[in-house]
């Protein structure tokens, strides 16, 4: 199976796509954590795309479609989680791919925000929420027993940024998507078994 999910920051997409990928035996790929790897790891690839990340901003198209390219090379199940953005980079995946369907979880913005206060992660991308996905000892990583913090682009300046990213540019993604009968429109409001149980409903 070939999935994309999509959502507003902190709307539960990594959360709900470690579990399909689980469940249906999908490679879950996030750009944005393998990018938040190759920064910490400091690699070339890490220099480069390391402002847009800091800021807020979206990485050039070239350089998400080789990640993308790389990350589903061979791969014939897999749920894309944060891609594509926006809709040079729609265009640009229709042309090389096609999926099933795209998983679309409607959250308003003050959710978003108010779910982003509580996100926690170690520094190899482990995630958790203080209330709604506790680590067993407070701030520590449950993995790795590696320290938890807050996502410096989480915080309040840059979130903004990316929510007006988001409405820009992504929302016309999911238009174009749903123009073509793919989109699965979810309530993203609920708890994290609530939403998982809403999507393999409209998955069945
Ligand atoms: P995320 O982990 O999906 O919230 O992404 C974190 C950051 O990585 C974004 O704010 C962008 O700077 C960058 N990023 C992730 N995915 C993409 C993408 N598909 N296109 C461009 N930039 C991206």
């Amino acid at each position: 199976m070939k999935l994309i999910i999509f959502g507003p920051q902190a709307s539960g997409k990594g959360t709900q796509a470690e579990k399909l990928a689980q469940e249906y035996n999908l490679k879950h790929v996030s750009p944005g954590a393998i990018m938040r790897h190759e920064i910490e790891q400091n690699t070339i690839l890490g220099q480069k795309v390391k402002p847009y990340l800091e800021q807020g901003q979206l990485v050039p198209t070239n350089v998400i479609l080789e990640i993308i390219q790389n990350a589903l090379k061979n791969e014939n199940d897999f749920i894309l989680d944060g891609f594509p953005r926006d809709i040079e980079q729609a265009l640009a995946f229709d042309k090389i791919l096609s999926f099933d369907k795209a998983i679309f979880l409607k959250v308003p913005d003050k959710v978003s925000k108010e779910r982003i206060q509580g996100r926690r992660e170690c520094e190899d991308g482990h995630d958790y929420h203080i209330l709604y996905k506790p680590p067993k000892i407070p701030g520590i990583c449950d993995e790795d027993g590696k320290k938890l913090h807050m996502r410096e682009d989480d915080k309040d300046n840059i979130l903004n940024e990316r929510l007006r990213i988001y409405h820009e540019n992504t929302e016309e993604v999911i238009r174009h998507y749903e123009s073509l009968g793919k989109i699965i429109t979810i309530n993203g409001d609920q708890t994290i078994e609530e939403v998982h149980q809403a999507i393999q409903r409209a998955l069945n």
